[in-house]
């Protein structure tokens, strides 16, 4: 870091002052990883949905199933959504999970909704990339920095026309799906989990940076469903993010995804968890 004009005497003490967790983590409550691993023993699939390369396709989970997404025949990143099945207002909170978890999920980790609901829409529960940690670059997988490539950004930067972005592609999906209009879909697209993309931010100028994904063909990340789901799963035109996206130069593959229902008996004493319980006052009355 350079000095500017304005340095004072004890910026060196400034400086080295030590970092302290914005959130400790330590008092979230603890998803029940073992009554879900008991529960997807027993399994059964019930759907899947093939999500073709610069495409995106919705799927549903209901409340207490699960959902894994695959990387088959060529390594792939995934741009996820997810809504409440039966409120388009609860969505994904990419940021809030990232403040509360870091900027990479894995296993035993959950996705936030948004404010005002702000509880776990879906708890990771096997990541077969979980072995990758964080490496020499300050990079990991399956991030919660990362927004969606979106062709708005690209005109922007290079005034470029390029309509099969994660943003665009999920756009459609949902307007399918949901037999909307395009423009009443758009809204709904939120920031992304980026499932198998490798990023971090550069220790030198804190910019983000991307680096070809680990993931091979096989690999999986899969969620319990907290609340009824519908998501919605781009692949993403920059493939395995090793060089560009927003373009058709990447190589490109499908993913899967699939859907599973436990033995019923398995979670019968288990709810979904409660909307947030803050009153919503805001100091008024
Ligand atoms: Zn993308």
């Amino acid at each position: 870091m350079t000095d500017t004009p304005f340095a004072p005497d004890d910026a060196q003490a400034r400086r080295a002052v030590r970092p302290v967790i914005c959130y400790p983590n330590d008092s979230l409550p603890e998803p029940d990883l073992p009554l879900y691993r008991r529960a997807r023993q027993g399994a059964v699939k019930t759907a899947e949905q093939r999500v073709d390369p610069r495409e995106a396709a919705c799927f549903e989970v209901p409340a207490g199933h699960f959902f894994r997404i695959t990387s088959i025949e060529g390594p792939q990143v995934g741009d996820l959504n997810l809504w409440n099945r039966n409120n388009l207002s609860e969505r994904f909170y990419s940021g809030k999970t990232r403040a509360l978890h870091g900027t990479h999920v894995s296993t035993g980790e959950r996705l936030w909704s948004s404010f005002p609901y702000m509880r776990p829409m879906a708890t990771i529960v096997e990541d077969t990339l979980g072995w990758y940690g964080i490496d020499e670059f300050g990079g990991s997988v399956h991030d919660v920095i990362g927004t969606r490539c979106d062709p708005y950004t690209g005109n922007l930067l290079s005034g470029s026309q390029y309509h099969h972005c994660c943003h665009s592609n999920l756009t459609r999906a949902l307007a399918d799906h949901l037999r909307l209009p395009l423009a009443e879909a758009e809204p709904h697209v939120h920031d992304v989990l980026n499932v198998f993309m490798c990023t971090g931010f550069t220790r030198d100028t804190g910019q983000y940076f991307m680096k070809a994904s680990p993931v091979r063909p096989g690999d999986y990340l899969e969620f319990f469903a907290e609340i009824d789901l519908l998501g919605a799963l781009s692949a993403c035109p920059g493939g395995d993010c090793s060089a560009e996206h927003s373009s058709d130069t990447a190589a490109c593959y499908p993913m899967l995804v699939e859907v599973f229902a436990p033995p019923t008996d398995e979670l019968a004493n288990w709810r979904p968890p409660a909307v947030n319980g803050y009153d919503r006052s805001h100091g008024r009355g």
